[in-house]
């Protein structure tokens, strides 16, 4: 056993031994998989929905083969270890895209499907899973189950959201949308307060297929909720029709775990403030490539490293949307509490219901912010709790390390239901810690 695998927030910590799969018509033998087994794909995942404290993690970035493109209807079939960054310098040059993408490319298609992923399209798309239309579930027991929404269609469900509880996904079939160019038609709007961010949303949301915006969460009084509001659309042939994969990936890397003191209040809140006012008017557009509006942290290899060897920690609730004042709560006590953020990121999302019965995705507000680990933010955790719960609120499983279970079972009611679907040999560190096991 050891503590190589970790999540992308490395808190907590795990140790487990490691088997790769490396075939997709392998089997999971019994001998290796003990005492449980979790698929483990690129760890991006903050918390330990990725982790199996004292069991075995299945790794699966062998499985990285295209299976067919059919580029006439853009329809993918790949295996699950496939990273989307490897899928769009397939798909980008031949005039497709991905139909729903988080927040950075380093992710897997199985650890895609298994937290049933959002993007900034939510309101307009839907997540991850309403665009996989078909993939294989391989057991313990040796059996593959061909899931689709009328095909093991219960299996389908609990899978997609499952937290690869349910079996190790090999294959899946993606659908793709089209696009003319590698660009992105942006506009960025700063605005002065919570309210304008609703106010934007709701105006913008009907004409942009991606909105999303950072918030400066240390920002107190009338100011509070201020930020930068971002909404794009694939650019069109007017634009040009330049399908080439972005060249300009220069990346860099943060060598070392930063020490504590550098994160400090001082600084947050300097870097949000530095960061509000980067934009001096108040509306800008322009065209960018895609990498550059879908995943600016990705330039920046092992940015967690900031928040040093303690690790980080991300809180990501959804209320209902008709609960603007929960927001404004949630933000002051945060402002309050002194504690700040760097990504402290808001979006409405829309009503597209998710095929996963555990899928974190509902009609409402999103708030994402990150921490570094540490004693006064679990603190502030229990506070943003109180408010999420009444609010009749969740939290998403993907980024989290501390939900209590009696949080985790009130937030998704049907758990009981879904850990009928469950690999009796799978198991993972999340699931002990929100079931009590
Ligand atoms: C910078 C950053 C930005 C992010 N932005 C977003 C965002 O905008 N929206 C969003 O929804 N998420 C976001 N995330 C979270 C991330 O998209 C998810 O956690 C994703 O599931 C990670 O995929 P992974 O391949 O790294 O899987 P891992 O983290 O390794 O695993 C995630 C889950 O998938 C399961 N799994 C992996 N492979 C398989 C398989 N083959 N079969 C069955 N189960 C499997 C694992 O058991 C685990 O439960 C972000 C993360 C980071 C670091």
């Amino acid at each position: 056993m050891n503590s190589q695998y970790k999540s992308w927030g490395r808190y907590p910590t795990a140790r487990q031994t490691s088997w790769s799969i490396l075939l997709r018509q392998d089997n999971l033998p019994p001998e290796k998989i003990t005492p449980s087994g979790l698929p483990y794909g690129l760890g991006r995942s903050y918390g330990d929905v990725c982790l199996n404290d004292g069991g075995t993690l299945i790794l699966t970035r062998a499985l990285n083969h295209f299976i067919s493109f059919d580029t006439e209807n853009g329809i993918l079939i790949c295996e699950a270890g496939v990273s989307l960054d490897e899928i769009l310098k397939l798909i980008v040059p031949q005039g497709w895209f991905l139909p729903v993408t988080p927040g950075t490319k380093f992710v897997t298609v199985g650890g895609a499907i298994a937290n049933d992923v959002h993007g900034k399209n939510h309101h307009v798309a839907g997540s991850f899973g309403c665009f996989v239309t078909q993939f294989e579930l391989l057991r313990s027991d040796g059996s593959r189950l061909l899931c689709t929404a009328t095909e093991n269609e219960d299996y389908y469900n609990a899978t997609i959201g499952g937290m690869g509880l349910t079996g190790l996904i090999t294959w899946a079939r993606i659908k793709l949308i089209p696009i003319v160019n590698n660009r992105i038609a942006q506009k960025t709007i700063k605005f002065k307060r919570l309210e304008d961010f609703f106010e934007l949303s709701n105006r913008l949301a009907p004409d942009y297929d991606y909105t999303v915006a950072w918030i400066d969460c240390l920002a107190s009084g009338k100011s509070l909720g201020r930020g930068l509001f971002m909404a794009g659309n694939h650019a069109t042939v007017k634009n040009g029709i330049s399908l080439a994969y972005p060249q300009n990936q220069k990346s860099s890397s943060i060598p070392f775990d930063f020490p504590e003191f550098v994160l400090n209040n001082f600084s947050i809140k300097l870097f949000n403030k530095l960061y509000y006012h980067k934009q001096r008017r108040r509306e800008k557009e322009k065209l960018t490539d895609f990498d550059s509006f879908f995943y600016p942290l990705d330039g920046i290899n092992d940015w967690n490293r900031i928040y040093g060897k303690r690790g980080l920690l991300q809180y990501q609730c959804l209320v209902p949307n008709h609960d603007t004042d929960v927001i404004r709560n949630i933000l002051k006590t945060i402002s309050d509490s002194r504690q700040g953020s760097f990504l402290a990121v808001i979006k409405v999302m829309g009503d597209i219901p998710s095929a996963g019965m555990m899928s974190f995705p509902q009609p409402g507000i999103t708030l994402a912010l990150d921490f570094p680990a540490k004693e006064s933010v679990f603190r502030l955790f229990k506070k943003l709790d109180v408010i999420v719960r009444e609010a009749g609120g969740r939290l998403y499983p993907a980024k989290d390390s501390c939900m209590s279970a009696g949080d985790f079972q009130s937030y998704y009611p049907e758990w009981e239901t879904f850990a009928k679907f469950i690999d009796p040999r799978f198991s993972s560190s999340f699931w002990r810690r929100v079931t009590n096991k």
